[in-house]
């Protein structure tokens, strides 16, 4: 029986980045963590470069990288806020302060990101 060409034909994806480029099989995708080079799978826009390592290929990095204790855990703290007179004031939790080395004085920029507040640091 005679292979069907069609179906050995690989379909490449359109970037979804530039939408220029189409997106080709790599392996050698390379994130660096804390010093750590990992080299994953997965695709590469032929235009504007943009990488998309496959879905397993970041997990087992991640995995990686947690047994060489070097993948930033998400800081999820659990704060309650409060009242004063002119409004409700929340309180950056230590953790936050010390990782981002803060004085009290910075000027941020406050987002709405659906019911998520986002506090951008200047
Ligand atoms: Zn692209």
């Amino acid at each position: 029986m005679k292979k069907d060409q069609e179906n050995i034909k690989i379909i490449l994806k359109e970037c979804p980045t530039c939408e220029k480029g189409k997106l080709l099989p790599v392996n050698d995708i390379i994130s660096e963590l804390s010093g750590y080079v990992f080299v994953e799978k997965g695709e590469r826009c032929d235009s504007c470069g943009e990488e998309f390592p496959y879905q397993e290929e970041t997990q087992k990095t991640i995995q990686a990288a947690r047994k060489l204790a070097i993948w930033p855990e998400t800081l999820k703290l659990h704060r309650k806020l409060s009242k004063s007179g002119r409004g409700i004031i929340f309180r950056i939790p230590s953790d936050i302060e010390k990782q981002l080395n803060l004085n009290g004085n910075e000027d941020v920029d406050v987002s709405l990101l659906g019911n998520k507040i986002i506090i951008k640091i200047n």
